[in-house]
């Protein structure tokens, strides 16, 4: 069965942030404080491709066209904007002869194509660990398997993944859904996923499909990306001792999303996501002794840290750090942008800036 292609539009950007009254420092029982996650917010992947934009926009000028959002952070994709980039659905609305950069979430190789055919100059910011997953899908694809495909039908990374081999993957959205999918031949099949999906939720995806396919293969190493397990591993410690969790992050931001949900389920009495700091509301705070903060993969820390600001003017001084473990890894930034216009070895070849990431 082939995935269905749905094309979700890019969230208008709010020019304007709301403004929005300073939290007010109501007296509770007991200490108020905050435990604040980590890892949290940018994951290497993210970081290169963000790079990846402002480096194209530094080498050959505004604009620069990016299919879809280049990261789910509405913040980073207005900044870019201002910078001259220019977001688009598809690659027939990038002027022939453009610049066109992939997002981090991957490609079809029909859209490769679709690029290539109208001459555009393409620069793919796909995470390596979304690579990967592509060439898994093109490996057992080669080899006949079937491959059950968990992730969400209509996500961006889900569509590049299925399209590397429509014929072969068949979408599994949820646990319930392993109940029902079919399969032609149950002794040739193999599961994928989605790289930003919940662990636990996944596992039982899996466990599912496997007591009606018990020769299901695995994928060779983990798809579930080690900077989405990470911040998963965090907010589940955080979340047990917390009144309230705050996770920022946009709202189609798969991982953002998945946070709220694991952090309800490890016993967060309430669990909000914000684009920004101005959205939270004092009501969450209504006899609240503890915060969990957190960020999705795609948000710059500065959102962090504004949101702590606004919960500091509610009473909310005392900030412990909860790291769950560290992360330094770097991608180098696509190869279209590896050298500078000299041909040197370019200094930022590896992504990675100086101040501004969060994890
Ligand atoms: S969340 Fe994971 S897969 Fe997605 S860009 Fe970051 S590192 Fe890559």
């Amino acid at each position: 069965m082939t995935s269905t292609a749905v094309h979700l539009p890019i969230p208008r950007i709010p020019r304007v942030r709301a403004a929005a009254g300073r939290l007010q420092d109501n007296p509770i029982v007991g200490h108020k404080r905050i435990l604040l996650a980590a890892p949290r917010g940018y994951c290497a992947g993210v970081d290169r491709a963000v790079v990846a934009v402002e480096k194209a926009l530094e080498r050959y000028g505004a604009p620069v066209y990016v299919r879809k959002q280049i990261v789910h952070n509405i913040h980073v994709v207005s900044e870019l904007e201002e910078k001259g980039a220019i977001f688009v659905e598809e690659v027939d609305e990038v002027p022939a002869g453009a610049h066109v950069v992939f997002s981090a979430h991957g490609v079809s190789p029909a859209v490769v194509n679709a690029a290539s055919d109208r001459g555009l100059h393409a620069i793919d910011a796909t995470c390596p660990l979304v690579t990967k997953v592509h060439r898994e899908a093109v490996r057992f694809a080669r080899d006949d398997f079937e491959i059950l495909l968990i992730g969400h039908e209509g996500h961006e990374e889900v569509e590049g993944t299925a399209g590397e081999a429509p014929e072969h993957v068949t979408i599994v959205n949820s646990p319930a859904e392993a109940d029902t999918v079919q399969v032609k031949d149950p002794s040739k099949v193999v599961w994928l996923s989605q790289t930003t999906l919940s662990v636990d939720e996944t596992m039982e995806t899996v466990n599912r499909l496997r007591l009606r396919f018990p020769e299901l293969h695995n994928p060779p190493s983990d798809d579930i990306c080690y900077a989405t397990q990470n911040r998963q591993v965090a907010i589940k410690k955080v979340a047990t001792n917390a009144d309230l969790v705050i996770v920022v992050g946009s709202s189609n931001s798969s991982n953002s999303v998945r946070l709220v949900e694991v952090a309800l389920e490890y016993g967060a009495k309430a669990a909000y996501r914000v684009d920004y700091a101005e959205e939270v509301k004092q009501e969450w705070l209504d006899g609240v002794e503890t915060v969990g903060v957190t960020s999705g993969a795609s948000v710059p820390e500065v959102l962090v840290r504004e949101v702590l600001e606004a919960l500091s003017d509610a009473g909310y001084r005392d900030v412990e750090e909860v790291k769950t473990a560290e992360e330094d890894l770097m991608f180098s930034l696509p190869k279209e942008l590896r050298q500078d216009s000299t041909g040197q070895r370019d200094a930022r070849a590896l992504g990675g800036r100086a101040s501004g990431g969060g994890a």
